[in-house]
């Protein structure tokens, strides 16, 4: 072939590519109206070809073409209901990578403690919710935090308080707080009786009991010690029909669902249900009662386990609202109650490494029945010998099953890393799902819990966990934290501290990274990445709009960004009043 005939054939390759790209996206606009078009945004797509755009069309909940306004415009017919953003910056849908859906609706139907100043605070909210309630009806509240108060409780026991006061104006009704991390409650004298518990009462395994020097206990328990005293409370419910039961489940879930939606979250990771948990889930997504899609960690006994998990693999059921194939155990507590399972003892509490919850043997069970039923695993762990005892078991179970390359196991929290265990994440392909807001809220005291030098080298260490090749995700672990995806993903780029400092700069992430972490590496961390967490046609019409560019405004205007829209599958499930 001459080169003139060459050249001229390439011609006509190049305009006939031409003309084909304009008929297939004319074509796809004539395959019929969009139902929904969204025009003149700033759109962060997350999707590598086309980072930014204008516009997008979604027909049924799907999302079928991206580009500017004018490429979008084709698709608005009669039926096509059009989103004017005006300029707003609109991304995929926040993925919640790691909460309690259930928890954070409870939390909503509980006297809320988060923002008392001290101790006496949350003694007179409890004063005024007595005198409400009916006699002997369970006073139930949550998230106060001792590190957060402005005075030490007097008298005090390892900076808890005791219990005279709250027995003093709840003397009949049975108290049950929970502390903000879920990993300690407390309860007043008349729930202890109910439950049973006194001086005799000794700490069961993975739990701790708080005593005075008598060893009467105080009023606080930690971890597995919680049980003693939430069973006396579930035995309350147990006397409720199934019908009252119910209600009260699915008004938890209702609640939880709306603070979601209201707060551009459109897809929940969630990191522990029951199976009783998980068919009310089933049900209200059959019922398309279900306005976010989750994705659930069962948390159930090893014998509940090996009976039942075949029937709970369960994968984008209801308009794929939910998906259940995860497996979730817990290795060891919290930093703020000590419980934390450390490879050293506390630099505030020399006395003590930490607590291990779920004993080591348990877990690998678990994980062994995980792997052979085809379910991640994801595994609760955050102090550093925590870590490395999950690591140690997720290495010895993929060696026994050498076949299986993508499991895509997951590591809860993450949050204290000995610098030894760090590549080992990447090396093991293991996720590190992590909550960039307890770096921020913890940091004032985390160096008081394990010194400048564990700080350091392996407190939240988002950028080494990135650089050795892991991927990190975020989420809130509400209602440890609100489930509010602003402040996290502010505190992802700044980890700035209330008085201002900043913990370990060097860790920060990159906007881009603290974007990608709340979407496509949590879809990721699913395996959803082909349905969710990029805008791109073929996926999920999963979208929020929001009032701020977070991507180009001033570090400082990120916190007062407000959600504009929320959309799922194509269906506006919030809208800004
Ligand atoms: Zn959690």
């Amino acid at each position: 072939m001459s080169i003139s005939i060459k050249k001229r054939y390439g011609t006509l390759f190049l305009a006939l590519f031409i003309l084909a790209g304009f008929f297939s996206l004319a074509c796809n606009a004539r395959e019929g109206p969009a139902d929904l078009v969204i025009i003149n945004g700033k759109i962060a797509t997350v999707d590598e070809n086309r980072p930014d755009a204008e516009a997008l069309a979604v027909r049924g909940d799907i999302i079928v073409a991206v580009g500017s306004s004018s490429d979008i415009r084709p698709y608005i017919g009669h039926t096509t209901k059009v989103l004017d953003i005006k300029g707003n910056f609109a991304m995929p849908g926040f993925i919640e990578g790691h909460g309690h859906l259930t928890l954070l609706g409870r939390s909503k139907m509980e006297l809320d403690l988060t923002t008392a100043a001290n101790w006496d605070e949350i003694v007179s909210i409890v004063k005024d919710a007595v005198r409400k309630a009916r006699p002997g009806e369970w006073i139930l509240g949550t998230g106060w935090h001792q590190e957060k108060w402005d005075k030490t409780p007097s008298p005090s026991i390892e900076g808890y308080p005791s219990d005279e006061a709250l027995n003093a104006v709840s003397p009949q009704n049975p108290v049950l707080l929970t502390h903000a991390s879920g990993h300690a409650i407390f309860a007043n004298a008349r729930a202890r009786e109910m439950a049973g518990v006194n001086r005799e009462t000794s700490d069961p395994q993975g739990g701790r009991i708080l005593r005075d020097p008598e060893a009467n206990p105080t009023g606080v328990f930690f971890d597995g010690a919680e049980g003693l005293i939430r069973k006396a409370y579930d035995e309350s419910l147990a006397r409720l029909t199934p019908r009252e039961a119910e209600a009260h489940s699915r008004q938890a879930v209702n609640l939880a669902v709306q603070d979601c939606l209201s707060k551009g979250v459109t897809s929940f990771q969630d990191a522990a249900s029951s199976f009783k948990d998980i068919d009310l889930y089933k049900k209200m997504a059959q019922e398309q009662n279900l306005g976010i899609r989750l994705w659930v960690m069962i948390h159930e006994d090893n014998q509940s386990l090996a009976s039942n998990i075949g029937r709970y693999r369960i994968v984008d059921f209801g308009d794929r609202r939910l998906t259940v194939r995860a497996v979730k155990k817990f290795m060891d507590g919290a930093l703020g109650s000590h419980t934390a399972w450390m490879l050293e003892p506390y630099s505030d509490l020399p006395e003590s490494t930490g607590l291990n919850v779920e004993s080591i043997q348990e877990i690998l069970d678990a994980a062994r029945l995980a792997i052979k039923n085809d379910f991640q695993f994801c595994v609760h762990a955050i102090g550093d010998r925590a870590n490395r005892e999950t690591l140690d078991i997720y290495e010895t179970v993929f060696k026994e099953y050498p076949g299986r390359k993508v499991l895509r196991w997951r590591i809860e929290h993450a949050q204290h890393l000995n610098p030894a265990d760090i590549p080992r994440f990447a090396r093991l392909g293991v996720i590190a799902s992590m909550q960039a807001i307890h770096c921020t809220s913890d940091g004032p005291w985390v160096t008081k819990r394990i010194g400048a030098k564990r700080s350091e080298e392996g407190a939240y260490v988002w950028q080494k966990l990135e650089r050795v090749g892991a991927t990190v995700m975020n989420g809130t672990d509400t209602p440890v934290e609100d489930v509010n995806p602003i402040p996290n993903f502010y505190a992802a780029v700044t980890r700035k501290l209330p008085d201002g400092s900043i913990f370990y700069p060097d860790q920060r992430m990159s906007r881009e990274e603290a974007l990608r972490a709340y979407t496509i590496n949590n879809a990721y961390g699913a395996f959803e990445e082909d349905i969710k967490g990029s805008l791109k046609p073929g996926k999920l019409a999963d979208i929020t709009i929001l009032s701020k560019d977070i991507m180009k405004i001033p570090e400082d205007e990120i916190p007062g960004t407000k959600v504009e829209y929320t959309i799922v599958g194509g269906k506006i499930m919030y809208q800004r009043q």
